[in-house]
């Protein structure tokens, strides 16, 4: 229809780049509100065939991160928000930032106790397995 137009106008122009037959506002339907586009690295797509696949991954994720840290919580008397665990998770590549270890991992708080809930941020979260946390923690506490 218009390639002939714009072929001649420019010249250089591939015909995948031509969107003068394109139809304003077609997919504003699959934008519900809320949703957010995320790009997805190279290995990562090659891993998920569509959104649906990627969210199971991530609530699977969601899931098993905020079960974990509600052992920490218990303990430490500290909420830490799911947002930053996952944070921490990701930054940590889900092992002891000490030994490396992959089993009983706690997060840790920098501030335990009566301060915890003022500076929760990943920056003063990180996972330790459970040999490396219990140590720090106060006899009284538990
Ligand atoms: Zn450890």
């Amino acid at each position: 229809m218009n390639q002939e137009l714009n072929n001649t106008d420019e010249p250089d122009m591939l015909d995948e780049y031509d969107f003068s037959g394109g139809v304003r506002g077609k997919y504003v339907s699959r934008f519900p509100k809320g949703s957010s586009v995320i790009v997805l690295e190279p290995d990562v797509a090659g891993v998920f065939e569509d959104s649906e696949l990627v969210n199971q991954a991530l609530r699977t994720l969601t899931e098993a991160v905020t079960r974990l840290a509600s052992v920490t919580s218990a303990e430490h008397r500290t909420l830490i928000p799911t947002k930053v665990k996952l944070e921490v998770w990701s930054r940590d590549g889900g092992k002891c930032v000490i030994c490396g270890a992959t089993d009983e991992l706690h997060f840790d708080h920098d501030v335990p106790g009566s301060k915890a809930g003022t500076s929760i941020t990943a920056a003063t979260v990180k996972l330790l397995c459970a040999r490396h946390n219990l140590p720090k923690t106060k006899p009284g506490l538990r």
